[in-house]
């Protein structure tokens, strides 16, 4: 069987303010067309498709979008963490990198209850600190998605790794589950355009359905069990014909025999317990 999680990073203005550094204007409406079209349009094809996602959301975003980030929950969709301002963790230390997941965890619970509690991770940056899988086993979650040691087979993050010139010893594996990402499966290296190399985007969405397409038929084929993790966000896969793209892939997948849809967070328990041998 292959499993796919359709998983939305809403950044919304976060992503400006803290990645790109932009609080003038017209970034700043980049992040709102997020929240307040690209959101609606992306919970309205889920609602169609009868698929329930893994939506990772800032602090940020839930405390400036409460009504869209509550409605996202009460459409049955599973709530992650993504950072307070969608800051990276890598550079800070062990206690303010504690101290920001908390706050996290204590804003999103002002939006979505004090019952709230946070199954997974997914850092802003793609990237993690030496004391991060640690924090979040701390703090009970289940699992991360920010790495890519496998791509379709989730894993158990290690603690301890030790990487230098001379050589690289993996550390101790944790019981946080990975489920791993990948750039190739991204919506923002292909259609985010920034004024800067990096990001010249704007692909056509026909390309990038080969694209992911062919990255999901090798998972059904050739991985038993594999997990095909999609990262989208609602600022950019939220233009029409991008969603229109999505719509066209989720029918493709939804017509092949052996494949379910599900979140992160259940999968992190069914990965969980196989590991465990259960
Ligand atoms: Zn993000």
């Amino acid at each position: 069987m292959t499993t796919v999680c359709l998983t939305f990073d809403f950044d919304a203005v976060a992503l400006w303010v803290s990645t790109f550094k932009s609080t003038s204007p017209t970034p700043v409406s980049r992040g709102e067309f997020g929240a307040n079209v690209g959101l609606p349009r992306v919970l309205k094809l889920l609602t169609e498709k009868k698929i329930k996602a893994s939506f990772f959301v800032p602090a940020h975003t839930a405390a400036s979008f409460p009504s869209q980030t509550r409605r996202i929950a009460e459409e049955g969709h599973e709530i992650a963490l993504h950072g307070y301002c969608h800051e990276t963790p890598v550079g800070l230390s062990r206690d303010q990198e504690a101290d920001l997941l908390d706050r996290s965890i204590a804003k999103l619970r002002n939006v979505l209850g004090t019952d709230y509690t946070p199954k997974g991770y997914r850092s802003p940056s793609w990237d993690l600190t030496e004391n991060s899988v640690e924090l979040l086993v701390e703090r009970g979650l289940l699992y991360d998605s920010s790495m890519m040691a496998d791509d379709f087979r989730p894993y158990r993050a290690r603690m301890g790794d030790r990487v230098d010139e001379e050589a690289f010893r993996p550390g101790t594996s944790s019981p946080l589950i990975e489920i791993p990402v990948a750039w190739e499966l991204d919506d923002f290296p292909y259609f985010t355009f920034l004024n800067k190399p990096l990001y010249s985007g704007l692909r056509n969405p026909d390309d990038v359905f080969q694209c992911w397409k062919s990255e999901f038929d090798y998972c059904h084929a050739h991985v038993p069990g594999g997990v095909f993790t999609l990262t989208m966000h609602p600022q950019i896969i939220g233009r029409g014909p991008r969603i229109r793209l999505l719509e066209r892939l989720i029918g493709q997948m939804q017509k092949q025999t052996g494949v379910a849809f599900c979140t992160m967070a259940e999968v992190a328990q069914r990965v969980s317990a196989q590991l465990d041998g259960k």
